[in-house]
């Protein structure tokens, strides 16, 4: 019997189900005919970047012919100065997806594994299963001991296992929002074994405001397996740019530069980078605005007595009390996108991203409306 193409592909490729974005709000427009819908389903910074990062790409227009600093030399030059590293500890992304990316394609293999937790962001297992390496999925808090569906680190350090070669912590964790303190999250990183790569993903770093969060940064000299990645899509608000990084003791980022694409990262992201960096009044505003947000959101659920899990981000989880597609559906009708999160094995929720105080609005009043129909 011939084989089909899927068959052909390998097997952890075959087990695979490609990541499911948020939906765009041109494919609303083009799909239902929705004008002037509201997208809160992927955790972007709904004021977009400051100023600054519009001057800075239209200065790149003239060397659009070039290939970018396959280096990026100003840009970590600039991370290197806010970090307190030496430039040879950064590696850039396309994305910090593009860096969790490096990170499996460096050090896991067929008969490898990775470990994370239950209801961790989706790129993990993607990354994982795409080299054919084995995902240990440590079960999440049940609310006893730690919050509810957050990381359970006894439980990931028990998952660990002799084929383990990395494991991958988010603090916080989308989609869940739940985060882990400074005290348990360095001993955790103390008891792992060296031979393992911590991958810390500190995607929301920018906005968690929290007492004992902690900066998993600073211990980069200290654990040579330790490798913090942060992002620009998220409070940054250059989502659409893709640039991203991650940060790790010089060894680690050489070998993770070995199996990097050449211009992974484009000139257009640097420059903007390096621009967003640089206002820190509007990240500020930016993490400002979504407190206020959460707020509002937050307000607005407890007064439909929804339950939805506390969240340090710029989303928050809630639990519709029905079948959250035909919520999800309806709501995308009333022009509104959230994000369905059963993928993440959080049944019952929907994920709704902070936006501007009017968006928030929009979306309070027509999943009420929803609700009550
Ligand atoms: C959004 C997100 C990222 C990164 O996205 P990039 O756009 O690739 O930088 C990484 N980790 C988590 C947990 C995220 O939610």
């Amino acid at each position: 019997m011939r084989k089909t193409i899927q068959q052909l592909a390998t097997q952890g490729v075959q087990a695979l189900k490609p990541y499911a974005p948020g939906k765009p709000l041109s494919e609303l427009e083009r799909e239902y005919g929705i004008q002037n819908a509201v997208k809160l389903a992927s955790n972007e910074n709904p004021l977009g970047p400051g100023p600054g990062v519009l001057a800075a790409l239209r200065a790149q227009f003239d060397d659009v012919a070039r290939y970018p600093d396959g280096n990026g030399f100003g840009l970590k030059a600039v991370l290197a100065r806010k970090h307190d590293v030496p430039m040879e500890s950064i590696t850039l992304g396309n994305g910090s997806n593009d860096v969790l990316e490096l990170v499996a394609r460096a050090f896991l293999s067929p008969g490898s594994a990775a470990v994370f937790s239950a209801h961790a962001f989706a790129v993990y297992p993607i990354v994982t299963q795409a080299i054919g390496a084995r995902c240990n999925v440590a079960p999440a808090h049940n609310g006893s001991r730690g919050p509810k569906y957050g990381h359970d680190l006894d439980a990931m350090e028990s998952s660990i296992d002799a084929q383990t070669r990395v494991v991958f912590i988010a603090n916080p964790n989308n989609p869940t929002g739940t985060w882990l303190g400074d005290n348990e999250l360095r001993s955790f990183v103390e008891r792992v074994s060296h031979d393992v790569i911590v991958v810390i993903d500190e995607a929301y770093f920018e906005y968690v405001g929290e007492a004992g969060y902690p900066n998993a940064m600073a211990w980069i000299s200290e654990f040579p397996n330790l490798l913090v990645t942060r992002t620009f899509s998220k409070a940054y608000g250059l989502a659409s740019l893709r640039v991203g990084y991650g940060v790790c003791q010089p060894e680690l980022a050489d070998v993770l530069n070995r199996v990097r694409q050449p211009f992974n990262v484009n000139s257009f992201a640097q420059a903007a980078a390096v621009a967003a960096l640089d206002d820190k009044e509007h990240l500020q505003h930016s993490v400002r605005v979504n407190q206020e947000g959460m707020r509002q959101l937050v307000d607005g659920l407890q007064a439909l007595s929804l339950e939805f899990i506390p969240s340090v981000g710029n989303f928050v989880s809630v639990d519709v009390g029905r079948d959250p597609a035909k919520v999800y559906e309806a709501l995308l009708h009333e022009g509104v996108v959230v994000r369905p999160v059963d993928n993440y094995g959080l049944q019952g929720y929907l994920r709704i991203s902070i936006g501007l105080p009017e968006e928030n609005r929009r979306f309070l009043d027509a999943l009420a409306q929803v609700l009550a129909a």
